[in-house]
């Protein structure tokens, strides 16, 4: 029996764990921390062997493939001894791919992924079809492979999930947008990070369909020095295109082949230029998937927006409060400004990620009347805004945050957390954050 080892015990690897035994190999899994309380109940409820709080080397040696989840690094110790050994490495995705004979709609991107999925997911519903949602939103791919039968997977993929996949394909491809994240994992080189995200394309041929934003210079400059056999479908604000998406006048245009189907900017769910470009987006994917136009115009129009992405928490005596706590990289938050059609007092900070806040300081000049800092170290924030934005506070809570937003908030302002920043100086995650606001924000 072929043997199976999986490194790294949370969504992921525990849906490759039962898919691994689902099909009958001999299957090991393995963390070097703890493994959730819920996970552990799952492992042996499948009755899958694992161990957790470190890597029994005979164990693993001993795998004819190894699993590796995305959080774990490829300079982690026990990764090279794998290598060394001359085992091959393959992420859940690769894995669960060849089990999987769905349609696969895969997106990737440095922003939107969560939004564009959920949209494309929504779409596709909406018109009837049996599709499923995961990869990295929701519940994994394996695990799904494993135990449903749907004709369609829409699945969000991250550059970590990419890195280990080699024939897994998928039928249509969308790169939502690339900017500098993570460089960490990737020795701090654009190039690595930019080849993940189109590892993608890989395999893909004429028959399938890629859609990317022509606006989007890195894409672009990638994509020249590539081939990628499958059709182009770009998505653009600044031109008009002949085969993609784009905006004339005060609507979005989709031209998909023969076809073309119009949506006035207006009426589509989600606000801000971000969102117009995920709509296209969306749009594109479902044209590829031979949505009608109507049933397109109205999931744009009624699809409601994700938790913690420019997500509306309540209006008080006409100030609107915004939780944007997923907004961790400056190009997010530059979207999130960007949108504001009201003076907005904004609540920024958190773990710096190497953050060049210069291409904000426009944005906060001509919207921002008051900066909250929430978080441990706000040097370089007051550095790069108190010339703009003189009325500066510090604070570490939310609850204090949203305290001082409200005393300074008048009718007619927003109050924005769009962080740019991750979250563990204070919180456990975003989600944490994003909760923390909301719920001090319904206290007020
Ligand atoms: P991801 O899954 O790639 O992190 P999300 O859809 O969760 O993307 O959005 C993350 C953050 O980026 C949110 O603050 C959101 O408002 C912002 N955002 C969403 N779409 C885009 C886009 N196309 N370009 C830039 N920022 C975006």
């Amino acid at each position: 029996m072929s043997r199976v080892v999986v490194l790294g015990g949370g969504e992921s690897g525990i849906g490759s764990a039962v898919l691994a035994k689902v099909k009958g190999f001999d299957v090991f899994l393995s963390d070097m921390g703890k493994i959730a309380d819920k996970y552990v109940d799952m492992l042996n409820q499948w009755e899958i062997p694992f161990e957790q709080g470190g890597h029994t080397e005979e164990l693993i040696l001993n795998a004819d493939e190894v699993i590796k989840s995305p959080g774990i690094p490829s300079t982690a110790g026990m990764v090279r001894k794998i290598e060394e050994k001359g085992i091959g490495i393959i992420s859940e995705i690769e894995f669960a791919g060849r089990y999987d004979s769905a349609k696969k709609v895969c997106i990737t991107g440095s922003n939107g992924k969560t939004t564009t999925t959920s949209l494309i997911y929504h779409l596709l519903k909406q018109a009837g079809l049996n599709v499923g949602l995961g990869g990295n939103i929701g519940k994994s791919y394996a695990y799904q492979v494993a135990t449903e039968n749907f004709d369609i997977y829409v699945l969000e993929l991250s550059s970590f999930q990419l890195d280990n996949v080699y024939d897994f394909k998928a039928d249509i491809a969308v790169i939502t947008n690339i900017t500098p994240d993570h460089l960490d994992r990737y020795g701090y080189n654009m190039e690595n990070y930019v080849k993940a995200k189109f590892r993608i394309t890989r395999n893909m041929d004429k028959d399938d369909c890629f859609i990317f934003c022509s606006d989007d210079e890195i894409t672009i400059n990638h994509l020249n020095k590539i081939v990628v056999k499958a059709q182009q479908f770009p998505f653009t604000q600044k031109t008009e295109v002949e085969q993609g998406a784009f905006v004339k006048d005060d609507s979005i245009i989709v031209r998909y082949k023969e076809d073309e189907c119009d949506m006035f900017i207006k009426e589509l769910a989600l606000g801000g230029k971000h969102n117009v470009y995920n709509s296209m987006a969306a749009a594109l994917a479902a044209k590829a998937m031979e949505i009608d136009n109507q049933a397109i115009r109205e999931g744009l129009a009624t699809f409601q927006a994700v938790e913690h992405r420019l997500e509306k928490v309540l209006s008080i005596k006409d100030v609107l409060y915004i939780n944007d706590s997923k907004a961790t990289n400056v190009d997010a938050a530059w979207y999130a400004l960007e949108c504001q059609t009201r003076p907005v007092v904004w609540i920024v900070g958190g773990t710096d990620k190497g953050n060049d806040y210069s291409s904000l300081v426009p944005l906060a000049k001509e919207k921002v009347k008051a900066i909250i800092c929430m978080g441990l170290d706000n040097q370089k924030i007051h550095d790069a805004f108190i010339d703009v934005v003189p009325k500066m506070y510090d604070v570490t809570s939310a609850q204090d945050a949203v305290k001082k937003a409200h005393d300074l908030a008048q009718a007619g302002d927003v109050v924005l957390l769009s962080p740019c920043c991750a979250s563990f100086d204070l919180f456990k995650n975003y989600e944490d954050r994003g909760r923390q606001f909301k719920e001090a924000v319904r206290n007020l």
